[in-house]
Parts: C-alpha cells; sequence; structure tokens
C-alpha cells in the first residue's frame, strides 16, 4: 500500500516543513539538475499552482545543493502557451520567474524529442522532450482538477502529456492525421514549406495531405495562417486518452525511477482545466496538498478527498468528477497506469 502524505488546508503555510516529512528532500543529490513540472496557467484566472506555493519546493531543491528548473512544454493545439515566446510570457505575467529559471522543454516547434521505450512495449514509442533525458530529478507539481477529456488533471496528466513533445502529444489525442478544411485554405504553400516528411502538396491550389508520409507532429496546424488544419480530436475516446497518458506518464516516470516525487494541491477544484479561460466554479472548499512518490496512489487519494468533501452542489460521498464527466471514467487512466507498475491504487493517508 502507498503511502501519501496530506496537508490540510488550515497549515498551508507549513508546506515546507511538510514536503520535508514526507521525503521531498530525498530524493535530490548535490548537482542534480531538477525539473519541477508545472503548468504556468493561462489568463483570466489564478487556478495554477501560485508561485508562492512551489517557493517552498524550489527552496528545498537548493537546500540539497540541487538546481531547480521550472519546466513545461508547448501545447499541441493553438493557444497562448502554443509557442515558447507567448508560454514565456504567461509565465513571466503569473510571476514565476523570480523563482528559478524556466525551461520550455522541446523547443520552440515542440519537435527536439528524444524516444523512450517500457520494457516489453518495443512496438510502442513514447516521444518525450529531449530535456526530461537530462534531468537528474523531477518533482510534478501538479494543480488537481477535472479535464474534459480524461475525467481528472492529476499528476498522471500533468507529466504524460505535459512533458511529451508534440508528436507525442499528437500520438495521445489522435488516432488520425490532421485533416485540411479545404474552405479556409488559400494554398499559401506554408504548410508544405514547414512539414518535415514533407508530405504536404497543393493541388489545385489547396493543401494536401499523403497519409502515408505524414506522422503526426502537427507543425502544420501551427503555420497555417487560416488555421485551416485541424487535428480531429473526436478520432479518441477518452478511454484510449487516458490509457495512453498512463503510458506516456509511466515512461517519463521510468528515467527517474528512484528520483521522482509528486505533489498534488487540491485547491480551486473546478470541473475544467486551468488551459482554459474559465474553468468553471470550485466543485468544493479547497482542501489542501497531497505529497507521494507514487505518482497512481497521489491521483487515486486525490479523487478520494474531492468524494469525500461536501460541495456547493454534491455532498460527502458523492463522486464529483463522474458527475461532471460522465463520458470520461476518470479510473481508466488509474487502471492503465497501475497496470503499467507505475504505481498502486491501494494508499494510505499520512495527515500532518
Ligand atoms: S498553410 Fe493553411 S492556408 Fe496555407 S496552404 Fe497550408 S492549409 Fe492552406
Ligand atoms: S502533422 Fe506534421 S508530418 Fe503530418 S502533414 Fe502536418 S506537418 Fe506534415
Amino acid at each position: 500500500m502507498a503511502k501519501v502524505y496530506f496537508l490540510p488546508v488550515e497549515k498551508i503555510n507549513q508546506l515546507e516543513t511538510f514536503l520535508v516529512k514526507a521525503g521531498l528532500p530525498e530524493i535530490f543529490s548535490p548537482g542534480d539538475n531538477v525539473a519541477l513540472k508545472i503548468h504556468f496557467g493561462s489568463s483570466g484566472h489564478d487556478h495554477h499552482v501560485l508561485p508562492e506555493l512551489v517557493a517552498p519546493i524550489v527552496s528545498l531543491v537548493r537546500s540539497r545543493k540541487a538546481s531547480p528548473f521550472l519546466t513545461d512544454t508547448n501545447v499541441l493545439y493553438r493557444g497562448e502557451r502554443d509557442t515558447t515566446f507567448s508560454h514565456l510570457e504567461v509565465a513571466w505575467s503569473h510571476g514565476y520567474h523570480h523563482l528559478a529559471p524556466i525551461v520550455i522543454a522541446g523547443s520552440f516547434r515542440g519537435d527536439d524529442e528524444v524516444v523512450v521505450r517500457l520494457p516489453g512495449e518495443n512496438k510502442r514509442p513514447a516521444y518525450l522532450a529531449r530535456e526530461f533525458s537530462h534531468f537528474k530529478a523531477l518533482v510534478a507539481v501538479t494543480h488537481f482538477k477535472g479535464h474534459l477529456l480524461s475525467g481528472i488533471g492529476g499528476t498522471i496528466k500533468n507529466i504524460g502529456m505535459g512533458c511529451a513533445s508534440r508528436k507525442g502529444k499528437f500520438a495521445m489525442h489522435a488516432s488520425v492525421q490532421p485533416q485540411v478544411t479545404l474552405a479556409q485554405c488559400t494554398g499559401c504553400g506554408r504548410c508544405v514549406q514547414n512539414c518535415p516528411a514533407q508530405a504536404i502538396t497543393l493541388v489545385k491550389k489547396k493543401a494536401s495531405i499523403d497519409r502515408d508520409r505524414c506522422f503526426g507532429c502537427a507543425q502544420c496546424v501551427h503555420v497555417c495562417p487560416e488555421e485551416a488544419i485541424d487535428i480531429p480530436w473526436s478520432s479518441t475516446s477518452s478511454v484510449q486518452f487516458q490509457e495512453r497518458l498512463a503510458f506516456y506518464a509511466a515512461a517519463v516516470h521510468s528515467l527517474y525511477p528512484e528520483k521522482f516525487f509528486a505533489v498534488n494541491f487540491l485547491l480551486k477544484i473546478a470541473p475544467n482545466c486551468d488551459c482554459l479561460r474559465n474553468p468553471g466554479e470550485p466543485m468544493v472548499p479547497d482542501i489542501g496538498v497531497l505529497a507521494s512518490s507514487d505518482p497512481v496512489a497521489i491521483d487515486q487519494a486525490s479523487v478520494y478527498l474531492v468524494k469525500e468533501t461536501p460541495g456547493a452542489k454534491w455532498g460527502a460521498g458523492v463522486d464529483k468528477f463522474q458527475q461532471v464527466w460522465p463520458a470520461c471514467p476518470y479510473w481508466k487512466q488509474l487502471e492503465a497506469a497501475e497496470k503499467l507498475g507505475l504505481g498502486s491504487r491501494q494508499f494510505q493517508i499520512e495527515s500532518f
């Protein structure tokens, strides 16, 4: 049974002491470059993990003479974090630059990647941003909330999706390649010039994708000025998506088997993800912080605490995530992750 440490929200000013007790500093060695995998948030709300709550983690890394780096990858969809410049702008506007150096991993185009294979999964590569193969330790710093595709957005989602290269993100989201909306295509040729697989040609002044050549890197989606190329999001079911998410999370974890730690912040637990400008009203009052070296147990324990906390709409004992996202059985990612050996769904909470 995995141990998950719990700090109630009333004691959040004791976060650093709590994390010491939970064993966080023990994973670092002097000289380690440590990735603090975070989501820098979006404009319009402050649901992301605030810099003052990340500061104790940074401090503990430095106390072991290791070097902390705040890191994330550019997103797959069009948005304010889809290029390194706009991503850094968001991080800066939310005040993270005072804490530690920021690394937007995977390069400007999200295509600087490393291929990771799990034992026994030779035919299934995971494409991760290259920097994650250079860090010596990783702390998943996660705001726990709901998610429209995976039901919950916890540690598994943070590292599975958040450490993937653009190709990896695409592979998790879509079963088919990008699609061109011919009515919107002006035939400018920018996608043709930027496709690394030479998979796009202009046919009668409209972009045409060669399905056999395309490997799903999604560059064309981002370079098209007319937004004429799109990702077919609906081509993947929630269950498929979650299984892939778990697989990618296991691939990331395999890089730091002894030097991984997860911290879930159960604050402002909205139905939807921090990527949206309006993730919705929190479903329950703020709960606190969980910490564990087990990425599966911490998400399972987070679901449990949200379930047992009464909210304005649903009382204690009601599975809020199931109520909000009935078509997204969130436990599929937990089951898949446990099956891959990423961790245990059996947990024991130790309160601070
Ligand atoms: S970049 Fe967009 S508008 Fe230009 S050719 Fe490609 S699909 Fe058409
Ligand atoms: S997804 Fe990548 S490989 Fe496929 S057509 Fe677009 S740019 Fe080319």
